[in-house]
């Protein structure tokens, strides 16, 4: 069989508690079928993926038809004896047993709600957008300036600025990143805990 138009079908994906992820131990086969493309399907829809292989060996599938055209690595624990396998994450590129799947492809939990920080209305995106405003006043171009995953505790005082200003602009910063975080991870319980509905109104 060509290689290239390989197709199969394969059953993976799981409902767990409402929300639909996708088990790296699932998708062992993954390892050792011939590349080529593949469905991951379920009752409801099905991802198209492409399972390609790097010249060190390491395989990876690209998913096709989704939103974000995404590249999940599949690793293995090379210190166990049977063979345990991970997925990255595409956003942050951590391994993980398994990825939650929502709207624009495959996340892993700690990515998916920093989508859901920014993507919602309303207080959260406002906290959002006046932190970076605040972090580029005193920062300007610092490279972390717009990531709010790196806490502002964290950045260089800027040489010119006096500490006693300094110490109280960052101190407002920190705590809009507190209120900030409060928020998401209310909202994110809320959109995982038992109402699946509301999770998929607000996607
Ligand atoms: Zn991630």
């Amino acid at each position: 069989m060509s290689k290239a138009f390989h197709f199969g079908h394969i059953r993976t994906r799981q409902y767990t508690a409402g929300y639909t992820r996708i088990f790296a131990k699932d998708l062992k086969s993954l390892l050792t079928l011939p590349l080529g493309k593949y469905c991951l399907t379920d009752e409801y829809n099905s991802i198209s993926i492409e399972l390609k292989q790097i010249d060190n060996g390491i395989r990876f599938f690209k998913t096709t038809n989704t939103i974000d055209k995404q590249e999940i690595g599949l690793i293995t624990c090379g210190k166990s004896a049977s063979t345990k396998l991970y997925l990255t994450c595409p956003y942050c590129q951590i391994k993980r047993q398994h990825l939650y799947e929502f709207k624009k492809g495959y996340s892993c939990k700690a990515c998916l709600k920093l989508s859901y920080a920014s993507q919602s209305e309303g207080k959260q995106e406002r906290l959002a957008r006046r932190i970076r405003k605040l972090r580029k006043k005193i920062w300007d171009n610092f490279p972390d300036i717009n990531n709010l995953i790196e806490s502002a505790e964290y950045f260089p005082k800027p040489k010119y600025k006096r500490w006693a200003k300094y110490e109280l602009e960052r101190a407002k910063v920190i705590e809009l990143e507190k209120e900030f975080w409060g928020l998401a991870s209310s909202q994110f319980h809320r959109l995982f805990g038992k109402d699946w509905d509301s999770y998929k109104d607000l996607m």
